[in-house]
């Protein structure tokens, strides 16, 4: 299996709509590549370039040692699955899953049984084979539109939002079928999604896209730890990362009379962006006549969000109203007083540039 590799892509339509800007990325054979970005970010686009089904403005594409850049989709063997699942809808399953083998003369129709067979059996479509479109679930639908990718054994796998039309319990389902069913596969895939949970549960890579360019690109763990700038800091991870704009005053980012210690740093700016995921702020009752810990912000808490398996607490700091930090708590903790103290572990915590929002330390 070969290499899918973008060197430099660009694809701009007009001076202000440059939805692709000069991507190079690697996927390599095993390797299961997601592009995570919010809706307009050019995602579909890049995955269309690689496709064929647009022209790159500038750059190359190579499969292997192909250049394929200016092939015809059907000569780049590469395989498609869109989130619309694009089946023909007079076709019976195993029809629509024979459908691009049949464009192939070298393939006997020997062949192509056997394999329409084996995938649709690996999908558990078997017994649906003789089925329309029409009379299909839309996860079942879905998994016609897989099968019909699978088949060809091509040498690149594309799949746009392919769960986005699937309701919440099927796409679960459907999203460990995938993780599954791509282990085996030797083909590098492209994924499309602006889901995080689907970003961070299949792929071996993720590229954290936005407006058009690449922000990260890094293993799923890197990207959630160890976030490249704010824009990630804040696109991955639900809910989201506390991010406070703070005045640096000494060797400390203040947080109204409180001090959280700054890391190690050439100059200190005069403000900084200090992240910290609402799962690692420790909270703590005031409790009357306990002594506070040194480092505990005092703070109050305002809103409780009940999120099923945990609590979502905003506290207001003691002394800048402005400022609301987000805990995240099991659902079996109480505390007596709405004034309480949180704790920011240092280890856990992220700086960004204010200005350019790259990570700091
Ligand atoms: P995503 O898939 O990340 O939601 P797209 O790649 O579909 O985003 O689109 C990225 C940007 O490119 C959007 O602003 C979209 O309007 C623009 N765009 C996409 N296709 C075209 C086109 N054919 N002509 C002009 N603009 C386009
Ligand atoms: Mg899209």
């Amino acid at each position: 299996m070969a290499k899918l590799q973008l060197k430099d892509l660009n694809k701009t339509y007009s001076p202000k709509v440059v939805p692709v800007k000069d991507i190079s990325l690697d996927v390599s054979e095993g390797e299961f590549l997601t592009l995570l970005g919010p809706s307009g970010c050019g995602k579909s686009t890049t995955l269309r370039l690689i496709a064929g089904l647009e022209q790159p403005t500038r750059g190359e594409i190579r499969i292997g040692d192909r250049n394929v850049t200016d092939l015809r989709p059907g000569d780049r063997d590469i395989a498609m699955v869109f989130q619309s699942y694009a089946l023909y809808p007079h076709m019976t399953v195993y029809e629509n899953m024979a459908s691009s083998l049949k464009l192939r003369s070298k393939i006997s129709s020997g062949e192509i049984n056997r394999l329409v067979t084996e995938v649709a059996a690996s999908l558990g479509l078997t017994e649906l084979i003789d089925r329309k479109p029409g009379k299909l679930s839309g996860g079942q639908r879905q998994r016609v539109a897989l099968g019909r990718a699978l088949v060809r054994q091509p040498e690149v796998f594309l799949l746009d939002e392919p769960l986005s039309n699937l309701d919440a319990l099927l796409r679960e389902k459907v999203r460990a079928e995938l993780k599954q069913l791509f282990s085996s596969q030797k083909a590098p895939v492209v994924y499309v999604t602006h889901d995080q949970t689907e970003a961070m549960t299949l792929s071996t890579k993720v590229a954290v896209l936005n407006s058009g360019t690449v922000q990260q690109l890094d293993p799923p763990h890197l990207i959630y730890t160890r976030p490249a700038n704010q824009f990630v800091a804040g696109f991955v991870g639900s809910p989201q990362m506390n991010l406070l704009v703070l005045k640096c005053q000494g060797n400390f980012a203040m947080l109204g009379d409180f001090g959280v210690p700054l890391p190690n740093m050439p100059t200190l700016p005069p403000e900084i962006v200090l992240g910290i995921r609402p799962e690692h702020v420790g909270f703590e009752d005031a409790e009357a006549g306990k002594i506070a810990a040194p480092e505990a912000i005092k703070g109050e808490v305002y809103l409780v969000e009940n999120l099923g398996m945990q609590n979502l607490v905003s506290v207001r700091v003691k002394g800048v109203e402005s400022v609301t930090v987000r805990a995240l708590l099991p659902n079996d903790r109480h505390w007596n007083s709405e004034i309480v103290e949180l704790v920011f572990p240092p280890q856990l915590l992220h700086w960004f540039d204010v200005k350019t929002g790259d990570r700091l330390q």
